[in-house]
């Protein structure tokens, strides 16, 4: 039997968008497959079908909670 080795490593359920400013928000699948939802971390607000900029806006001026870290900032 030849069984395939991706076979021992079940796919996540949920992909995970690429942009690396996703690293600062929770990505929540939304009923169509390509949107998701995203939580910031820092101050728990939620944008719906933000495109990545607009998530970086955020981080570099909106967010203002107090656990968020001016180095993350500095990034965006
Ligand atoms: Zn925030």
């Amino acid at each position: 039997m030849n069984y395939s080795e991706k076979e021992a490593y079940p796919k996540h359920p949920r992909r995970r968008p690429p942009d690396p400013v996703w690293d600062h928000f929770f990505a929540t699948s939304l009923k169509s497959p390509s949107y998701f939802a995203a939580k910031c971390k820092y101050c728990s607000i939620q944008f719906n079908h933000e495109h990545p900029n607009q998530l970086k806006k955020h981080l570099a001026k909106e967010c203002e909670d107090e656990n968020f870290d001016n180095d993350i900032r500095e990034k965006y």
